[in-house]
């Protein structure tokens, strides 16, 4: 697949604004083992041409602290992006190199990413296709699992128990409680609720020490589990690489890489269990076709982060497709939300990237 080539825009589409907007969407509380969250702190992002097509994207940014400064980034950034032609990949490169010094992670990475997806929609657009039609994809049902938080032995049960029945094929659990014995009786509820056939994944969200995330997945090697997600710091290459080798249990990594140049530190140190981008940390769309890329290189299945509109598209045009983390967060400002249908994600074909805000909601919970 040749981006760049891709993204050669008809010089008539040139942008004529750039704008992001601070919204806060309310959620269940959703427990992890380092944080509890009870909102989505948002920023919305949009790119208008002179033809009149509007790119839209969301990124959102886990605390809202970050809210104002990541929109101010993206505001910043207008005399950059304004006049330019619609050529997401050049753009979106450009923008890189210009902030080389400061650094392109954390606020600035997740600014650059907006405008990136906010690009390839309106690029999409422009051309009535589906962004993964654009990129070569063909539309399909893709797997997806259903996400629950820290919610003790019972309540894991019953979510889960809820995501069976709906038809999920696979649940992840948030785990990381105060002893292993604790995480082992999660697992086991939860099996026990849904039964032989449905997957069944666990997340730590960074929270062991070497030691005792080596402690305790020795111990979880017999559960059965499909994955244990970040067990030890993200960027641990090391440590994971040697957990890696101590256990038979996949490891999955890679929501809080950012970049493809984090997903090939990865690899070169052997981190290449299974591999999950979030398309905000991985760079926007131009940086998740590098990671895809890569990963198909290498063999590892790819999976997605968040983002279930933007994210199941991307994940079909990735040859080694796996599972799409299922999440309606952020539903109640968009008109289309993906659907769900028994085991599987349906992806429809509307231009762009699937993501296309409910104006009146985004009006309704606007503000930091
Ligand atoms: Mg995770």
């Amino acid at each position: 697949m040749n981006a760049t080539a891709l993204s050669q825009g008809d010089p008539a589409l040139k942008i004529v604004a750039l704008e992001a907007r601070v919204v806060t969407v309310p959620m269940a509380p959703h427990r992890t083992a380092s944080v509890t969250v009870v909102a989505s702190p948002l920023v919305l992002v949009s790119v208008t041409t002179e033809a009149g097509h509007r790119g839209d994207a969301i990124l959102f940014t886990y605390t809202p602290i970050a809210q104002k400064p990541c929109a101010e980034f993206i505001t910043g950034c207008a005399a950059l992006v304004v006049g330019k032609e619609l050529s997401p990949t050049a753009i979106s490169d450009a923008l890189h190199a210009r902030f080389r010094l400061l650094g392109t992670q954390g606020i600035a990475g997740m600014a650059l990413a907006g405008i990136d997806m906010a690009l390839w929609d309106a690029f999409a657009k422009s051309r009535e296709q589906a962004l993964h039609v654009l990129l070569g994809g063909e539309t399909a049902p893709l797997k997806y699992y259903g996400s629950i938080g820290m919610d003790g032995a019972e309540g894991s049960a019953r979510e889960a128990e809820r995501w069976a029945r709906q038809g999920a094929l696979g649940v992840k659990a948030k785990i990381g409680y105060a002893s292993l014995d604790e995480d082992v009786a999660v697992i086991r509820a939860m099996r026990d609720a849904v039964g032989p056939d449905v997957s069944l994944m666990v997340d730590y969200n960074q929270c062991l020490s070497a030691a005792e995330a080596a402690r305790r997945l020795r111990q979880l090697d017999v559960e059965g589990l499909h994955w244990i997600e970040e067990p030890i710091l993200a960027h641990d290459w090391t440590g994971l690489e040697r957990l890696r080798r101590e256990i038979r249990t996949p490891i999955q990594c890679g929501e809080n890489w950012w970049g493809p140049l984090d997903f090939r530190h990865a690899v070169e140190t052997g981190v290449r269990d299974l591999f999950m981008a979030d398309v905000m940390k991985a760079g926007g769309v131009t940086g998740w076709i590098r990671v895809s890329a890569l990963a198909q290189t290498y063999g590892i299945t790819l999976s997605t982060h968040l983002w279930p509109e933007i994210s199941s598209r991307l994940l079909l045009t990735s040859p080694n497709a796996g599972w799409v983390e299922y999440s309606d967060w952020w539903n109640p400002i968009l008109t289309e939300p993906l659907r769900l249908e028994g085991g599987v994600v349906r992806v429809d074909e509307a231009p762009g990237t699937g993501v296309t805000f409910d104006d009146v909601a985004v009006e309704r919970y606007a503000g930091g």
